[in-house]
């Protein structure tokens, strides 16, 4: 039976920590064990954009940022274990029942993961970003979404501003402001085309690109970097 373990929250800005969304030489994932088989490489592209790893959607301190949501809903809400390695902070999808680290009392937390279009303020092209919403912004996100005028969180002509000040805890808290189509001009930023939207819809990352580690993976895991 799994010590209840309390873990003290490190002085961590979880939001900006890496996220393991990406293929490392030599880490064995579920999605090549095994895979390799003959053939040419250019045939067995992965469905998603291997190239672009999505950009961090993130909001700097004293900072606003102007973003649509491309989608109504995260389009992977995950639990994660954020593991202290010898190779930094990783993130690694709980498994739910039978998760090795859960059996090891660690807390997975949550995550979900939007499709966003970034609005930049001094002109340039928005671009398509990824925002990993931790337990803050998402519950925020969620409080704006239940209101019927702010739904679909996608709804055309729907834009927000998101801030966040960082509470003495080390937590930061997110405020998330619905900005109208029309109140873009005081911003001085241009709407997104209809062509644009689409083309963000047609581009967005979907759940293909968390990556998930196998039972006796987190196992492993488990066993090298936390108490029984
Ligand atoms: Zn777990």
């Amino acid at each position: 039976m799994a010590r209840d373990i309390t873990r003290v929250k490190p002085n961590i800005d979880e939001d900006n920590a890496e996220e393991t969304t990406e293929s490392r030489p030599g880490r064995v994932t579920k999605d090549v064990t095994g895979s390799i088989q003959p053939g040419w490489s250019v045939d067995h592209r992965p469905a998603y954009k291997s190239a672009d790893r999505p950009t961090r959607f993130t909001v700097g301190d004293d900072e606003e940022v102007l973003m649509k949501f491309i989608e109504p809903l995260p389009f992977a809400p995950i639990y994660q274990h954020w593991i202290a390695t010898k190779e930094g902070r990783r993130a690694y999808v709980c498994l739910g029942t039978g998760c090795p680290m859960c059996d090891r009392g660690d807390r997975a937390k949550s995550s979900d993961w939007f499709n966003v279009a970034v609005l930049p303020k001094e002109g340039g092209e928005p671009t398509l970003q990824v925002w990993y919403a931790t337990a803050d912004p998402a519950k925020a996100i969620k409080d704006k979404a239940e209101k019927p005028r702010y739904s679909p969180l996608n709804k055309p002509g729907l834009y927000f501003a998101v801030s966040k000040t960082q509470g003495k805890n080390g937590f930061n808290t997110y405020t998330i402001d619905p900005v109208k189509e029309e109140e873009l001009e005081e911003w001085a930023v241009q709407p997104l085309t209809q062509s644009q939207i689409e083309q963000f819809e047609k581009d967005a990352y979907t759940a293909e690109i968390v990556k998930q580690h196998t039972k006796t993976e987190l196992l492993e895991i488990a066993r090298q970097y936390l108490e029984d």
